[in-house]
């Protein structure tokens, strides 16, 4: 078997797409466009890139852009400040605080000091514990954009058997909600699982979120299952360049799957995809207007 490769880049461009549709009528309907503020502290260039791909997606989709560049030695107490003025104003429908942040601040104080209504990375206690009790939450982008390609690739997976390896706040455990709340049977592995390719050869569904380049094997994969890889992994290479890999063996795992993400070109496009949708999202629920339909 060869699996079919799933395009996670025309899968985003899609749902961008669908997003500048309900920002132009969102526009209309509240006199302003909706607004996402970024916050980057310091000069990580991984982060500088994500945050820079981000406002331009969001200027891309017509929603205004706020980007917040601040020096690496900001304090937590300025850094609470800036959220709190973010919080009050009423042209930011999105606060998006990139992380990781500089150690002389407290990621977890940042998070639970957003307003649960513009937390579009879905990070805030609040819309964790909405989605883990199944009502209207703001969800991390990154899962989103998964659940969307299972779903896209897979159908209904109810009954389905899904495993997640990683247990993480903004991918495994997110992911492993959303996958129960579509009634697939669940199983989140992490670093002290045994006998992991066991577990994995059980599933249906498996999504990697590890952060180990190439750890799953082909023959982990059930034949026929859809996987997907959040994995992103920079190898040395000779030219001295580096390559990305995903978590998954992509070529072996090719062999059994019947439909798996590549990377790059798989689930990365989705997650600034679903923060565009999460965004017009939030937009919409702060004016009391009906949920964007289709998004
Ligand atoms: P993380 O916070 O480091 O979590 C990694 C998880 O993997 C942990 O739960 C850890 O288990 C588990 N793990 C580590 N070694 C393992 C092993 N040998 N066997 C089984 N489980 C193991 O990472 P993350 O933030 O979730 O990100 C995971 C990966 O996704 C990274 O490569 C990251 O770059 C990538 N990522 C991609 C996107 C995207 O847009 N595509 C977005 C976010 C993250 P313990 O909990 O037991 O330590």
């Amino acid at each position: 078997m060869t699996a079919r490769r799933i395009d996670g880049r025309a899968a985003a461009l899609a749902v961008r797409d669908r997003a500048a549709g309900w920002v132009r009528s969102f526009s209309e309907k509240a006199g302003r466009p909706p607004g996402l503020a970024t916050v980057l502290v310091g000069e990580d260039p991984a982060s500088a890139v994500y945050v820079r791909s981000k406002n331009r997606a969001t200027a891309e989709a017509g929603m205004a852009s706020f980007a917040h560049n601040l020096p690496d030695t900001t304090t937590e107490a300025e850094l609470l400040d800036l959220v709190g003025q973010l919080n009050a104003d009423d042209r930011v429908d999105g606060i998006l605080v990139q992380l990781p942040l500089p150690s002389q601040i407290d990621d977890k104080k940042v998070i639970a000091a957003i307003e649960p209504a513009k937390d579009v990375d879905g990070f805030h206690a609040m819309n964790a514990g909405r989605l883990a009790t199944g009502l209207d939450a703001l969800v991390p982008c990154t899962p989103l954009g998964c659940l969307h390609l299972i779903k896209a690739e897979a159908g209904d997976i109810s009954g389905l058997d899904a495993v997640v390896i990683g247990r993480s706040n903004i991918v495994g455990k997110p992911m492993a909600m959303l996958l129960l709340g579509e009634s697939a049977t669940v199983t989140v592995a992490h670093s002290r699982t045994r006998n992991l390719p066991e577990v994995v050869r059980r599933a249906d569904i498996v999504v990697a979120a590890v952060g180990r380049p190439e750890m799953v094997r082909g023959d982990w994969i059930k034949p026929g299952a859809t996987v997907i890889d959040v994995g992103i992994n920079r190898i040395p290479t000779e030219d001295g360049k580096g390559r990305l890999v995903g978590d998954v063996a992509f070529d072996e795992a090719s062999q059994h799957a019947a439909a798996i993400t590549p990377v790059p070109g798989g689930v990365g496009p989705m997650t600034i995809a679903m923060l565009m949708r999460n965004t017009v999202v939030a937009a919409y629920r702060r004016a009391g207007l009906a949920d964007p339909e289709g998004l």
